[in-house]
């Protein structure tokens, strides 16, 4: 205390002020670099796409699911695979006063497939979910790229056939569609099982030992994943895995294309999309938009693929087949189409108005000699707000501003109405509160008539524009 006492002292007030302000306050009203606050309309369109998903998940059979953001490291470290650039670089990792070593989820699989495990739910397979929420990349913040993002991502566990590899890119094909997004092409590859991917690692290994003093990293897994120019100039002549595929992994590929081709699902086999050869197997896939909304390397809008051995991986039980996708909701709802978004019901303003006609007290809960009170006016209309809801629309009480609650504040309260877009304000003041009637006030056409109070619900349902 003495110390910073005598540190103090030689600063000027001014400089003491600055050095206090700038950095300190950044961090106290900013948020964290790649992270951000979203309210308003961004919200709302979140929301949309969240529903979307959430309806068409549930129509093919998926249940949601929600897990913690924070699991034991181990969960991510073991499963991802060191080599990953998520593992590699991007975790956020802590320990924690307990001293756990615990690391918030930068994905949505590998937690889900912990919750499989831990809550023994493989004893009932197959099991299919869905879910959304927040994941933490400690990534370069981009266009389309975030270090705090959300995901809607699918998890199927128990179904090995080719035809299920189908039906999950089926799912997606949908969620994009209804989104209004028919412009995403799907790129689809086979990474072939365990001996076809031994294979190639092999053949690929010797022919970047040409190369090493070039590359941007010594893992084979990082280089077939990278974004660096110069990489993906050496891999275009690199030994390409469909060469190495097994008879059994061509004849499942074959009847996934040819399935999809039936059903009237476009794709493109890309044989360089590989996604970390740790992780996956077979099948896997990235749906792609090509839009100036995104940065260059942020047009993959949602991506996944057949896991088959993870469940073992994690300690759970030997052969769970799995697959599943994510897709990036700030990504899409970049791309969305405002006008796909549906409007949200307009309000209706209730106005009190406290000093108009008849005579009321203004002691706030006196009500001598049948004199309303401010508070019974206040009351009266707050549940004809609360009836107005409770058949389902938007209702707004325009709060008197101040202390003063016996002076009307109308022309204040209907220029506030009109900006929040209300459709309609219903006056009521102690005239039309003794004779059991509103004044509805139609803002569009500045038209006003006197309403029964119990025929304003039908009245307002015959007249408004937009209903909840
Ligand atoms: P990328 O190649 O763009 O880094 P990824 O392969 O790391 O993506 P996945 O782990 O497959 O991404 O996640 C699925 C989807 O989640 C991506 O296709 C993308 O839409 C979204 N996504 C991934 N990382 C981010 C991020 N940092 N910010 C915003 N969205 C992201
Ligand atoms: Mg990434």
């Amino acid at each position: 205390m003495a110390a910073l006492a005598t540190r103090i002292r030689v600063h000027s007030t001014k400089s003491l002020c600055r050095c206090f302000s700038s950095k300190a306050n950044n961090e106290q009203t900013n948020p964290v670099r790649g992270m951000k606050d979203r309210f308003g309309e961004e919200n709302r369109r979140f929301q949309w796409i969240n529903d979307k998903g959430s309806k068409i998940a549930s129509r093919y059979g998926f249940d949601q699911i929600t897990t913690p953001i924070l699991e034991y490291s181990q969960v991510f470290e073991r499963t991802l695979g060191d080599s990953s650039d998520v593992v590699g670089k991007e975790l956020y990792s802590f320990e924690d006063k307990g001293g756990s070593r615990l690391t918030m989820r930068p994905e949505g699989t590998a937690g889900i497939t912990r919750a499989l495990i831990s809550q023994k739910l493989y004893n009932d397979l197959p099991q299919k979910f869905y879910y959304s929420g927040p994941m933490f990349r400690h990534e370069r913040p981009q266009k389309g790229r975030l270090r705090q993002f959300e995901q809607f991502g699918i998890e199927v566990y128990g179904q090995s056939h080719a035809s299920s590899d189908v039906e999950t890119i089926e799912v997606a094909s949908v969620f994009l569609k209804s989104l209004g997004l028919t412009s995403a092409s799907l790129e689809i590859n086979t990474l072939g099982d365990n001996a076809s991917r031994q294979n190639y690692k092999t053949a690929l290994k010797e022919y970047l030992s040409n190369y090493t003093d070039q590359l941007s990293e010594d893992s084979v897994n990082r280089i077939l994943d990278s974004k660096s120019p110069q990489d993906i100039h050496i891999l275009e002549n690199s030994p390409v895995l469909s060469d190495y595929l097994s008879e059994a992994s061509k004849v499942r590929f074959a009847f996934i294309t040819r399935t999809l081709e039936h059903m009237d699902i476009p794709y493109i086999i890309n044989p360089r999309l590989v996604r970390g050869l740790d992780y996956y197997q077979d099948t896997v896939f990235e749906f792609k938009v090509t839009s100036p909304l995104l940065g260059a390397q942020q047009g993959t809008v949602l991506a996944g693929g057949r896991y088959d051995g993870l469940v073992e991986k994690m300690g759970g039980p030997v052969g769970v087949p799995s697959i599943g996708w994510a897709a990036g909701l700030e990504r899409l709802s970049l791309l969305v189409d405002d006008n796909k978004i549906p409007l949200t019901a307009r309000p209706i303003a209730i106005i009190p108005v406290p000093d108009r006609g008849g005579s009321f007290s203004a002691e706030p809960d006196n009500n001598k000699n049948n004199t309303p009170s401010v508070m019974a006016l206040h009351s009266h209309a707050m549940s004809v707000g609360a009836a107005l809801r409770a058949k389902g629309m938007r209702v707004e009480f325009m709060h008197l501003t101040g202390s003063s609650s016996s002076k009307s504040q109308l022309p204040k309260q209907l220029a506030r109405a009109s900006k929040m877009n209300a459709s309609h304000a219903v006056l009521i003041g102690t005239d039309e509160m003794q004779k059991g009637v509103v004044t509805l006030k139609d803002l569009d056409k500045t038209e006003q008539q006197l309403c029964p109070v119990d025929d304003l619900v039908r009245t307002l349902s015959a007249q408004r524009p937009f209903r909840c």
